[in-house]
């Protein structure tokens, strides 16, 4: 994802807008895999102070993940605002110094745009807010069917032993 601001390097201060849609890859993170499936919208105003680029705005896409409860993929709606500064230096020193660097008149939007998805995409998701989830026991959906173990009294601390025991004897 690419901004050329070859026109806004020569006038200090004057504001630009610009609406940005891409499609990204997956990200990974800590083994799991965050799945875009729509492209990234980046809405966005910038303008160069004299020194570097502000770009103030809105990134907007569509997370897949798995519910937290029955492990079952689902699609969210996310959104961030942010609020960043690009310079004309090292990739060491934008790291020391809080910003994104850019050589040329091209700023390269993709680390931003990364970086603003790990950071801010939800760790835990439900599929939907009544999520049943799995029965301890055996694993079967209890959104899609009772399980023999389910119709215990669950606060019979046997009705999970007995679910175990059954597990172990399938082995
Ligand atoms: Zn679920
Ligand atoms: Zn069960």
């Amino acid at each position: 994802m690419e901004l050329n601001v070859a026109k806004e390097l020569k006038l200090a201060g004057i504001v630009s807008k610009a609406v940005i849609k891409e499609r990204m890859a997956p990200l990974e993170l800590l083994g799991r895999s965050i799945v875009m499936t729509e492209p990234v919208e980046v809405e966005l105003k910038y303008f160069f102070d004299g020194e570097g680029f502000r770009l103030d705005g809105k990134l907007k896409t569509a997370i897949e993940m798995n519910c937290t409860k029955c492990d079952k993929r689902f699609v969210e709606p996310f959104a961030v605002d942010f609020s960043e500064r690009f310079l004309r230096v090292s990739e060491a020193e934008a790291e020391e110094l809080d910003c994104y660097p850019y050589t040329g008149d091209v700023l390269k939007l993709d680390k931003m745009v990364q970086d603003m998805i790990l950071l801010n995409a939800p760790m835990y998701g439900l599929c939907k807010p009544d999520c049943k989830g799995l029965c301890p026991a055996c694993g079967t959906n209890l959104n899609i069917t009772q399980c023999a173990c389910s119709r215990n009294d669950e606060s019979n601390p046997f009705a999970a032993l007995k679910g175990l025991a059954e597990l172990l004897k399938e082995d």
